[in-house]
């Protein structure tokens, strides 16, 4: 079966900025998965994967457009610490270039510490990733038909999908 609009994809992927070793990987861990053709992957690989197979491996080399967008040089803000999501309960040691769970209105988002004072930090709103030329290895799991309610929420179910 070939991936298509309305297709449940899985797939390993390991994300490398370009000539960088690996950043993160699915490589022996649980694959991804979601529903083609619904923008619940970055562009880039979702346009990657598109008439590919079960068991098709490649790489991607995909610009900052296609992936997690342009850095915005005005993204700068100064924030609370009480708004760092912390599970640990145990005080942070904020340092420059740590990336933390921030609580926003548009609910949470990684951002990248810039400057840490004592009650306020001023981080970078851009995602991590965003203004890197990424390159992909991916591999292809298993491709199959959504099913009708699949379609009707935009997202996969089960393993790997939206639990509800
Ligand atoms: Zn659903």
């Amino acid at each position: 079966m070939v991936i298509g609009a309305n297709k449940v994809v899985s797939f390993h992927y390991r994300v490398a900025e370009e000539g960088q070793p690996a950043m993160e990987e699915s490589f022996g861990g649980d694959p991804l998965v979601y529903l083609h053709g619904h923008k619940q992957m970055i562009p880039g690989v979702e346009a990657a994967l598109e008439g590919k197979q079960a068991g098709e491996k490649f790489s991607v080399t995909v610009a900052p457009g296609q992936a997690y967008g342009e850095r915005n040089q005005n993204a700068i803000q100064r924030i609370s610490i009480s708004h760092v999501v912390n599970p640990t309960k145990r005080p942070i040691k904020f340092k420059p270039g740590m990336v933390v769970q921030v609580n926003t209105n548009e609910g949470p988002r990684m951002v990248v510490v810039v400057k840490a004072g004592l009650k306020t930090l001023d981080v970078d709103l851009n995602h991590p990733l965003a203004g890197k030329t990424l390159t992909f290895d991916l591999e292809v799991v298993s491709v199959r038909d959504a099913t009708p309610e699949e379609i009707e929420h935009g997202h996969a179910h089960g393993v790997g999908g939206h639990q509800h």
